[in-house]
């Protein structure tokens, strides 16, 4: 399996891969740095290795203990981490939680402090017309997520690959 610094490596060495097929397949700046900013993200921060107390938890900094009832719940490169898709969608739903969490306590705060008037309602017509306006904007950065969360399946299996390989002519040799 790849360290920490050997899946960073990959990540940059990908995106320029990335960023050439995304300009190439939306001919658009903004989604090609979207998709292109997310694939770093991926790889350096929401990868699957959030699973342990990997670099990319670390890189959470004080906020890292929202991964602690992940790492509790998932077993380390099972499928619901490293699982293709999967992995990213349920990641992106935790983290999603999460930020609901904080941002349910903060509109409530603020309207305690009479700082803002925002119901329920006008924050879910906001969303709503936002999804339906700026779909593309939306997608970018899962599609980012995803692929910077796949080059690191990707070389976890090369890897064990390898050490399979390696292990069977170490057998064949004695
Ligand atoms: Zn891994």
């Amino acid at each position: 399996m790849p360290s920490g610094k050997t899946h960073d490596r990959i990540t940059l060495w990908g995106l320029p891969l990335v960023l050439t097929a995304a300009f190439y397949l939306t001919l658009d700046i903004t989604l090609t740095v979207i998709v292109c900013i997310s694939f770093l993200v991926g790889g350096f921060m929401m990868g699957p290795d959030l699973d342990i107390h990997s670099v990319q938890y670390r890189r959470w900094g004080p906020l890292r203990w929202i991964w602690l009832p992940y790492q509790k719940t998932i077993k380390h490169r099972s499928q619901l981490s490293h699982g293709p898709v999967i992995g990213t969608v349920l990641r992106v739903l935790y983290l999603g939680l999460w930020i609901a969490l904080f941002g349910l306590v903060a509109i409530e705060l603020l309207t305690l402090l009479g700082a803002v008037q925002l119901t329920w309602a006008d924050l879910r017509s906001t969303v709503q017309v936002s999804a339906m306006t700026y779909f593309s904007e939306w997608m970018a950065p899962i599609v980012g997520l995803e692929l910077g969360a796949l080059s690191h399946y990707v070389s976890d299996h090369i890897g064990s690959q390898l050490k399979k390989q390696r292990r069977k002519r170490q057998r064949r040799r004695k």
